[in-house]
């Protein structure tokens, strides 16, 4: 008789970013990720991205039964590629379903934060978010987490499963790029900047409440892309359907659409959001607030207690689902911290599509 050679799963694929936050990934994997993922008995290999897109064509491409999961040693920006890049293979639906665990090793480590948190552990940050990530990551248990449908005006389609910003938040995470050498502190840099010259962002917004979960009949949108049909979507240039409520105000300073808790390592802006709540936390902040009481918000944030600071100018939401029509001529939107093509954009959230390493 003959015996098949069986192929097991070798271990952990860990993709880092060298560039990611001031470029201290790789040093962070030879003084701590490398020792945790030794002790803990788990095999892995290392994979250094050389370019942006590199781990997103790597996952395309790669055999998912060598892995028992992708690890990324980075930040947000990474992940994001790796998801993006399981959901365009073949077998997106079974690729998806490919454990993923999150390291922080970038600037902006939101996700990282986000799976801290739900561990209900007392907030750390930095190299000690590190090792509480590499614990949960090395208890191996997997939970579920919301993938987000994302469409552009180009027809371009994408998945997210951090955030959606457009106005302040956006243009802080991109304008504060240049400012990358000093870490996580250039969030901060970058929002003080951008209070100087504080701008209002024209456009209209629409959602899906969360509690008319079914979503009507005029909705259903389905091209030829048969991956997770966004069955409470109308195509972009067709009226959002009936059930959906029309915000009023015109006139924005952010609109923020979060899928986790963290907006970043120290920012937990939507604190009752759950891995796998299937939910849009929707903010957004009208024209005419202060920037005394915007910048108190976004401290209040740190602690998550932005909506109890009874600003009448911040407005939160619960949605399934979403329009953003910027009237603006030009401007910044971001999916997940990274820069995305400015225009009308819609997302649907999808319950509890991808697998991640953590509990
Ligand atoms: P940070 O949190 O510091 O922004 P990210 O993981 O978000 O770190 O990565 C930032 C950007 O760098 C992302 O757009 C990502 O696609 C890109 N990228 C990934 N690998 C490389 C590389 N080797 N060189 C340059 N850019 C890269
Ligand atoms: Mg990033």
């Amino acid at each position: 008789y003959f015996i098949f050679p069986v192929r097991r799963p070798c271990g952990m694929m860990v993709l880092v970013n060298p560039q990611s936050g001031r470029g201290q990934a790789i040093a962070l994997y030879n003084g701590h990720v490398q020792r945790m993922l030794t002790e803990a008995d788990i095999p892995h290999t290392l994979f250094i991205t050389e370019r942006q897109n590199h781990a997103r064509d790597l996952v395309r491409s790669a055999d998912l039964t060598q892995w028992d999961a992708l690890v990324i040693l980075s930040g947000d920006g990474l992940l994001f590629e790796v998801v993006n890049g399981l959901m365009e293979r073949q077998d997106w639906e079974k690729a998806i379903q490919t454990p993923l665990g999150i390291l922080p090793g970038g600037s902006g480590n939101a996700l990282a934060a986000s799976v801290h948190h739900y561990a209900r552990a007392s907030p750390v940050w930095g190299e000690d978010l590190l090792t509480s990530c590499g614990f949960l990551l090395c208890k191996g248990l997997v939970s579920k987490l919301d993938l987000i449908s994302i469409r552009l005006s180009s027809g371009a389609r994408l998945f997210s499963f951090l955030s959606l910003a457009w106005g302040f938040v956006a243009d802080v995470d991109i304008e504060s790029e240049q400012f990358r050498q000093i870490g996580a502190l250039r969030f901060i840099l970058g929002t003080l900047l951008r209070l100087a010259s504080l701008r209002i962002y024209q456009g209209k917004l629409a959602f899906l409440p969360a509690e008319n979960e079914r979503g009507s009949d005029s909705a259903s949108f389905s091209p030829a892309d048969s991956r997770l049909p966004d069955h409470l979507l109308a195509p972009l240039e067709q009226p959002v359907p009936q059930d959906w409520t029309l915000v009023e105000e015109r006139e924005f300073v952010l609109v923020l659409a979060m899928f986790q808790s963290h907006l970043g390592e120290d920012l937990l802006a939507a604190p009752d959001a759950r891995a796998d709540d299937g939910l849009i936390h929707l903010f957004y902040v009208t024209a005419g607030i202060s920037r005394a009481t915007l910048l108190r918000l976004f401290r209040a944030m740190q602690t998550g207690t932005h909506l109890d600071c009874g600003c009448a100018h911040l407005v939160y939401r619960r949605a399934r689902a979403l329009r953003l029509e910027p009237l603006s001529a030009a401007g910044i939107i971001t999916v997940d911290g990274e820069r995305v093509e400015y225009g009308p954009v819609q997302a649907q959230v999808h319950r509890g599509n991808v697998s991640v390493k953590f509990q």
